[in-house]
Parts: structure tokens; C-alpha cells; sequence
């Protein structure tokens, strides 16, 4: 199934890594876009959309990212990842790679709720949920289904080859969104 990449320029991809290898996965971290050639899989993480696009742009991955996932290779995106590739970004609205449709508002649980717990559900389960300044969909369409909710709010889709959760499933103890995702990779 091949080596399982994450995505390294920003933000918190090393509890995915973590994660990952607790299932039997080997992991690699990517800093240029010529090291995605390596992988059969990619994480984007959680971290700050607006410096991620920036160090994007630098870096020159964008149209690397656009190849990979048109190849069909899987990805498994988190909070600052469903930011990045949604087809709309909201509050305010921010440029994105519009490969998954939804639409995102950011750090829209409140201000004073920078950061909190629960529990949500993955596939009909209880998942415990971290969110960190998450982002909210506020719209999912077209074929994008919907695997985890908190609250009654999509918060887990998936849209062909991408898997995004707007919360951080490395930081909990469950397993079940990386297994999700290795299963895609097979
Ligand atoms: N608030 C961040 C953003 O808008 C996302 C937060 C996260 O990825 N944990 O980019």
C-alpha cells in the first residue's frame, strides 16, 4: 500500500505519524513536492490555513497536490486541511484548491471557545472529537458523504479519495479515522 506521507511544512503532523505507525504503517514526512512521488498516501494536517497557503506557494505544491489527488491517490485532510482544499472558505473568505465540495467558515465555534472536547460519532460509533480552532461545514454537496458528526454537523466526509474531519482524530485514542483512511490506501 505504500508509505504514508505527511504533509510537513506546517502544523501538527507528527501525532498523526504517531497514529499511523501504531497501525502498521510506514510514515514519511514531505517537505518538497518531488519527495510525493515516494508515497501512496497523504496527511494534511491541522495547523494555520493562511501560512500553509503561503509556504504552499513557496514551496511549489499546489499543482503537485492537485496531481496527486487526481491520480487518486488517498488523503486524509484535518481541520487547516478541509480549510485548504473545500470549494468555499468563509470568515473571511480565503483562496482554496476546491476539490472537496463543501464550504468551510473558520474558527467558527467562537472565539472564547478556542479549544474543546466531545463526543461525536464515526460511522453510528461514539468517537471522542478534539477541535482546535475548527473550522465549521456549513455545506456539503454533490457527492461528498457524510462518516462523523458532532452535534447533528457533518464534521468526518469523505468525497472519493479525500477524507477530511474538521477535528483532530491523532489526538485522541481511536483509531478508527486512520484505519478509515489505511483502507482507502489498499
Ligand atoms: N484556525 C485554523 C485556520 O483557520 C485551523 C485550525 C486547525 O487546523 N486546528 O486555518
Amino acid at each position: 500500500m505504500g508509505r504514508v506521507g505527511l504533509l510537513a511544512l506546517q502544523g501538527a503532523f507528527a501525532a498523526h505519524g504517531e497514529m499511523l505507525r501504531s497501525l502498521g504503517a510506514d510514515t514519511v514526512e514531505i517537505r518538497s513536492p518531488d519527495a510525493l512521488g515516494d508515497v501512496g498516501g497523504l496527511v494534511i494536517p491541522g495547523g494555520e490555513s493562511t501560512t500553509l497557503l503561503k509556504l504552499m506557494e513557496a514551496y511549489g505544491f499546489e499543482e503537485p497536490i492537485r496531481r496527486f489527488i487526481a491520480e487518486g491517490r488517498p488523503v486524509l485532510a484535518t481541520c487547516m486541511g478541509v480549510i485548504l482544499l473545500a470549494k468555499e472558505v468563509m470568515n473571511p473568505p480565503q483562496r482554496s484548491l476546491g476539490l472537496l465540495d463543501v464550504t468551510v467558515a473558520r474558527n467558527a465555534y467562537g472565539s472564547q471557545v478556542e479549544s474543546f472536547e466531545g463526543i461525536g460519532e464515526v460511522n453510528g460509533g461514539p468517537f471522542p472529537m478534539v477541535f482546535i480552532r475548527a473550522p465549521r461545514i456549513t455545506r456539503a454537496a454533490g457527492e461528498v458523504e457524510v462518516l462523523g458528526a458532532f452535534e447533528g454537523e457533518p464534521v468526518l466526509v469523505a468525497q472519493g479519495n479525500i477524507l477530511g474531519a474538521t477535528f483532530h482524530p491523532e489526538l485522541t485514542d481511536n483509531p478508527a479515522v486512520h484505519a478509515i483512511f489505511l483502507e482507502m490506501m489498499k
